[in-house]
């Protein structure tokens, strides 16, 4: 998946534009810039990659979420229902705006099942917020079909899933709005940053008003623009998004070789009794950035995963027991470790999540491995990697 396996002479040219100038801001110095408006060039560039109306960067995936939220209007006391598999950003993003993370089980195809988020609907939901783990998606005419029947924001979260598709549409662009990251471990990165995309005038406007102080960005004199609503600085600097531009110019050539990686490694692994694969849903197509795949229990796959790390396969994430991406390891969220004092609207809505029961997401959290796939091994090498993974986990379940 990472981006930073072709980093180069394109993002460096691109990050040279803009230390000879010196103006390390996306906005004003207009004199001195150069013609080099490196944030406003990747926004009309991802944009258009992504088949949508707009783009709004900001400086990472986690405040792409906060400003797609709060761009919707949603904050105190409003629910945004999320998937127990993601990352932490999830309902840190939410909790942000003072607004209530909902958390429902996941399906098989590893994101939210579109009958938890039915059945955990309130008056107080605002917004449904499918994470499309690990590159491939929920079930997103199921999700929007929901979100159209309640009135609901369909926020997508892509920032694993960038170049994916679902029915022809790049995934993030299919509902409401949708967010990426560029961290330095995603698709493409520029080492911190994100973006929001949406067809939405009004949702661009207050996305792009509010990630930069509530400025309304009107004329050319930045000290004289007037403040039409709250907002809090997510601004991505220049030197990120240069780097940005580069990359995206990259993508397409990443995911054809992620593909590549895939399917030598995915075909190995179904020879394999006993091994399946995660559902993809009907008219989707998978951005391939890792393999998932389910043994038959528990046990048998927390010994395949500890036998591929100890043969030296790197890359293979249990996330059943990892602490970043799986309800099984936020306490800090389970026990509402904060600093301060919690919104008040928070603390009364949140499920008990100690008691809540997730076991339909732990029956296939428990069962699954992802194997990250990479790009910059060559065929032969990804053939290898394919055979011993076939040999470690026939060995282990046969
Ligand atoms: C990486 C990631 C984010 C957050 O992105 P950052 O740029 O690291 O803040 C959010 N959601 C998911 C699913 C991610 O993988």
């Amino acid at each position: 998946m990472p981006g930073f396996e072709v980093f180069g002479d394109e993002e460096r040219k691109q990050v040279n534009d803009v230390l000879e100038s010196g103006v390390l801001m996306r906005y004003g110095f207009d004199g001195m810039r150069n013609g080099h408006w490196k944030a406003k060039e990747f926004e009309v560039a991802f944009a258009k990659r992504m088949e949508s109306n707009y783009c709004q960067l900001v400086s990472s995936g986690t405040s792409a979420l906060t400003v797609a939220l709060a761009s919707a209007g949603i904050g105190a006391g409003d629910e945004v229902i999320m998937p127990t598999f993601t990352f932490v950003a999830s309902f840190e993003s939410i909790i942000a705006l003072g607004a209530v993370p909902i958390l429902v089980d996941i399906d098989d195809t590893l994101t939210m099942s579109p009958s938890a988020v039915e059945a955990a609907i309130t008056p107080k939901t605002k917004c449904v917020m499918p994470v499309h783990m690990c590159g491939s998606m929920a079930d997103l005419d199921a999700l929007g079909a929901i979100c159209i029947k309640h009135d609901l924001i369909l926020l997508e979260d892509a920032c694993q899933a960038l170049g994916g598709t679902y029915k022809g549409k790049p995934l993030g662009s299919y509902g409401d709005l949708g967010c990426f990251s560029f961290d330095y471990v995603k698709t493409i990165t520029c080492g911190e940053g994100g973006g929001i995309i949406t067809n939405s005038e009004v949702f661009k406007i207050n996305a792009d008003q509010y990630q930069d102080h509530g400025h309304d960005h009107f004329g050319n004199d930045r000290g004289a623009e007037t403040h039409p609503t709250l907002g809090y600085n997510y601004r991505i600097s220049e030197l990120n998004a240069a780097v940005g531009i580069a990359q995206l110019g990259k993508l397409d050539a990443i995911l054809e070789i992620q593909k590549r990686n895939y399917t030598i490694v995915r075909n190995a692994l179904a020879t394999i009794e006993g091994v399946t694969f995660r559902t993809v849903p009907e008219g989707g197509e998978e951005n391939y950035s890792f393999l998932s795949f389910f043994l038959p229990s528990e046990a048998l796959t927390q010994k395949a995963h500890k036998a591929l790390g100890e043969a030296g396969v790197d890359g293979c994430f249990y996330w059943y027991t990892n602490n970043w991406h799986y309800i099984n390891g936020w306490n800090h969220l389970k026990n509402l470790d904060t600093l301060g004092p919690l919104p008040s609207e928070v603390k009364n809505q949140l499920q008990d999540l100690n008691a809540t029961d997730f076991s339909k997401s732990d029956a296939w959290m428990s069962r699954t491995i992802s194997s990250l796939v990479k790009i910059g091994l060559t065929e032969a090498q990804v053939k290898e990697r394919a055979a011993k993974m076939v040999s470690i986990v026939k060995n282990v379940i046969l």
